[in-house]
């Protein structure tokens, strides 16, 4: 135990040294424009309920209702008494939702991510994945058994090589699945699902998006990135998360009944970890309605993004390649990126700073991810913070 501790105790400190250690900001409200964070009420842009639904009335009321009907909590995982009413329905509701034959729900999108590229693949398969995917793609292909490969960043001429590679005289015979994440999390960039499928349609590889930031951004009504790039009939998985624009928890896969069929039988997320809680189902199939019969958030979103990068770019901070409500705002050093977030944090903007090992050190950032909830009052005092705060560190 002593030596753990003086181990931490070391580890820590050269973190600290590096600026790489961060607790995490506690807060005290609601999600929201503005949030109160250690007593101070200051302009949330760090939140990614893009759509501002974790406090909708019908989707709040659909939690209690479901609390007062089932309780708080399944006390089993699914396949033994861990399966409810409310959990097939909202699976059905997600399947409509995403256009797609069947939907199965994970514990987060972290869980999904981990459990579907596992269990998809065996050995003698292959997992090529974007270099910047999130980390529980990462994972999952590291539990898997199937060897892996990494392409550059949207580069789908390199995706091209490696798959033919793979598929060489002594290369792989057995699956190949290729994995992207829809919106990229921490640019905003996103993929070009046409030009990953004709890759992939080439060399007979399986097509799967991570859509934890295009749900209900992107495609009509929010359908994601699939829907928005009508790849339908091209596209083959799906997952993604239910804590961003759908800001409960949870995760899900969405594709075939017969893929759906077979985690169910071998995913070990969905096998050995509890079900989600009555109220989290609930909430998560209230949010499905609202994003289909309420599309004023949706139209909000995207007035307020448009309004804001716009602003950002204007004072003349460089955004990156971001074509969604997710803005980097680069600053190229991970100690001026923390002291910038810090002083936009004592001005009265929460602007998270992303480092190294999230980004390479060169292009440490505050991130800034923008809301329906926001009003223009809400963005233009956060243009006019930035625009302070960036001319005080010689950032402007
Ligand atoms: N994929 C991406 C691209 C994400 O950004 C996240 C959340 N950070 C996840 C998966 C994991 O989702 P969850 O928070 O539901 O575990």
């Amino acid at each position: 135990m002593h030596n753990l501790i003086e181990w931490c105790g070391k580890e820590i400190a050269g973190l600290k040294e590096r600026s790489l250690f961060h607790m995490p900001k506690v807060h005290s409200s609601a999600v929201g424009a503005r949030v109160t964070i250690d007593g101070k009420r200051v302009i949330q842009l760090s939140n990614n309920s893009y759509l501002g639904l974790s406090t909708h009335p019908k989707v709040v009321e659909a939690a209690k209702r479901a609390i007062d009907k089932y309780g708080v909590g399944s006390g089993a995982v699914r396949p033994i008494s861990g399966t409810m009413d409310i959990h097939v329905e909202c699976e059905e509701k997600i399947a409509r939702f995403k256009k797609v034959e069947s939907a199965l729900l994970f514990q987060s999108g972290f869980t999904a991510n981990v459990g579907v590229v596992s269990t998809l693949t065996v050995e003698g398969d292959h997992i090529v994945s974007d270099e910047l995917n999130h980390a529980s793609i990462i994972d999952g292909a590291r539990l898997s058994k199937a060897t892996r490969a990494v392409y550059k960043h949207k580069d789908y001429g390199h995706l091209e090589e490696l798959l033919k590679e793979a598929r060489g005289p002594k290369g792989i015979k057995g699956k190949i699945l290729v994995v992207t994440d829809g919106v990229f999390s921490m640019d905003g960039d996103v993929a070009d699902l046409k030009a990953c499928a004709d890759a992939c349609d080439k060399y007979d590889a399986i097509t799967m998006v991570d859509d934890a930031h295009a749900t209900g951004v992107l495609g009509e009504k929010g359908r994601g990135t699939v829907d928005d790039q009508h790849m339908h009939e091209r596209w083959a998985l799906t997952v993604g998360t239910l804590s961003k624009a759908i800001p409960v928890v949870g995760g899900y896969f969405a594709g075939p009944k017969i893929v759906k069929e077979y985690l169910i039988a071998k995913a070990r997320p969905f096998l050995f970890s509890a079900s989600a809680p009555p109220a989290v189902v609930a909430a998560v199939s209230a949010c499905i309605d609202v994003l289909e019969t309420e599309p004023q958030h949706h139209k909000k979103l995207w007035e307020n993004t448009k309004f804001f990068k716009a602003g950002l770019k204007a004072l003349g901070f460089n955004t990156g390649n971001s074509v969604s409500p997710v803005t980097p705002v680069i600053i190229g050093s991970g100690a001026k990126a923390a002291k910038f977030s810090e002083n936009l944090l004592k001005a009265g903007v929460y602007a998270q700073g992303i480092y190294f090992p999230m980004v390479p050190e060169a292009l440490s950032r505050v991130r800034t991810i923008c809301s329906a909830s926001h009003g223009r009052e809400d963005l233009q005092e956060a243009l006019d913070t930035f625009k302070k705060c960036g001319k005080e560190l010689g950032l402007l």
